[in-house]
């Protein structure tokens, strides 16, 4: 039977749930508060495509990693400490996650998940040529200590275990698979399954593909609140009217919890701000995706330019860029990127996003409890332009009433309530 579906937020969540919608025959009405030119955290991101990434944000060692580096203001990492409700029980949550244990169970299904939306990218793009830049030949994890060198061979060993490819690589190695940039690197992990696309290309490529299925997508229109009837939801009430539909879905990103307030659901979730930077004539290229462990720093050449992204700043929904934070970007870039030297990135506007983190770094993907036709698809974190597909897949399944193709109990948006 199809259904008039009403996805809340024009992100990569929304557009690829609509698009699977609509393949499944629905009506689908994309609702997005923002113009139709807008940005966030789905356009300027650093594009990986990431099989590799079976290690959930919340993982041990997370902790004690982010209270060596709060007090430095160049860092990777950064908590605004606040007494905010919200957040402290996020922690707590957060605290709860970073088990072996829980490591051990999320890691099958994110190598499920993002394996399939590998798929997904590459079928995509099949009809579309080179219009948003996929690269397909994985990614390299470099490192710079030993003792980063040897947790990642253990990180590596971990993926092999369970299925994922991976190759330890000498210095020399990583030199023969990436001869036209210079690194600073003592070894890494080459991941051949992962892969790299432009997100704003995707984007406007999965905006394309909305508009030739007929999908309606209502800008400048805010959600603020819902309607109820016999106990499941008849409307969203937004900036326009109302608007009626028989599914909602909530793809909000960071916003989600605010957008499902008036309905007293618990949707823990805080924002992540990145940043990234795009020289636009690089000076060296490397031919595929490289992530610097110690640096954390994530390297992606797209379509002739090269993005550096990094950072994770949890301070809110503060949306100013932080010069010290760029600072440690293009120190960290430099020391790493031997070509570049700090002149290269004068001029460059900072980009920033805010990256919708779940306590336990797996995202909400299913229907709520408390309702019979309201849905997540939210909380990707760093992983949301990789698993964009697979979720827009799973959603246009249960939105179907068909079992998911992926099994999502852990992905349930209420489990904590
Ligand atoms: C620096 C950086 C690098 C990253 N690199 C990668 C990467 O390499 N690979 C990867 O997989 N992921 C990466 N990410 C993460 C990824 O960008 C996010 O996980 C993803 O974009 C989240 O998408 P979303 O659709 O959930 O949210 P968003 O893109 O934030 O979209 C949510 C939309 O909902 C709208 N909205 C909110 N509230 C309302 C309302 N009340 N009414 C109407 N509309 C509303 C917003 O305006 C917004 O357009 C990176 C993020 C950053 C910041």
């Amino acid at each position: 039977m199809t259904k008039h579906v009403l996805v809340v937020g024009d992100g990569v969540m929304g557009r690829c749930t609509a698009y699977f919608a609509a393949r499944k025959g629905h009506r689908v009405t994309v609702v997005e508060r923002n113009a139709p030119d807008h940005d966030g955290c789905s356009f300027h991101n650093a594009g990986m495509v990431s099989p590799s990434h079976i290690i959930p944000l919340a993982s041990p060692g997370m902790i004690a990693y982010a209270l060596k580096t709060i007090w430095n203001p160049e860092s990777p990492f950064w908590l605004k400490p606040r007494l905010d409700p919200d957040l402290i029980s996020w922690g707590l949550l957060f605290h709860r996650a970073s088990t072996k244990a829980r490591v051990e169970r999320a890691a099958p299904l994110l190598r499920d998940l993002n394996l399939e939306s590998r798929r997904l990218f590459e079928e995509l793009a099949r009809g579309a040529g080179e219009s948003y830049g996929l690269i397909t030949n994985g990614t390299l994890m470099l490192c710079e200590t030993p003792k980063g060198l040897d947790s990642e061979r253990h990180e590596a060993e971990h993926a092999q275990r369970i299925g994922v490819e991976a190759k330890v690589l000498s210095a020399r190695e990583v030199e023969e698979l990436e001869p036209d940039i210079s690194l600073t690197t003592i070894g890494g992990v080459h991941y051949p399954q992962d892969a790299q696309v432009v997100p704003a290309k995707f984007m406007s490529f999965m905006g394309e593909k909305l508009r030739e299925a007929g999908v309606e997508t209502l800008f400048s229109t805010k959600v603020t609140g819902w309607s109820r009837k016999n106990g499941a939801i008849a409307a969203v009430r937004t900036s326009a009217g109302e608007i009626a539909a028989d599914e909602f879905v909530v793809a909000g990103g960071s916003w989600s919890p605010e957008v499902v307030r008036d309905l007293d659901i618990r949707l823990p979730l805080q924002a992540g701000k990145g940043y990234s930077l795009t020289l636009k004539s690089p000076k060296a290229m490397p031919r595929r995706g490289l992530i610097f462990r110690e640096a954390r720093l994530a390297v992606t050449p797209m379509m002739g330019t090269l993005r550096i992204g990094g950072t994770m700043e949890i301070a809110g929904f503060d949306e100013r860029v932080n010069p010290a934070r760029v600072r440690g970007i293009i120190k960290s870039a430099t020391r790493v990127l031997t070509d570049f030297v700090p002149a290269d990135f004068e001029g460059i506007e900072p980009w920033m996003g805010l990256r919708p983190l779940s306590p336990d770094g797996l995202p909400y993907v299913g229907k709520f409890a408390r309702f019979p036709n309201l849905w997540a698809a939210t909380g990707h974190a760093m992983l949301g332009l990789s698993l964009g597909p697979i979720t827009g897949k799973l959603m246009a399944e249960m939105l179907s009433g068909e079992p998911p193709s992926i099994p999502t109990q852990l992905l349930a948006p209420d489990r904590y309530s």
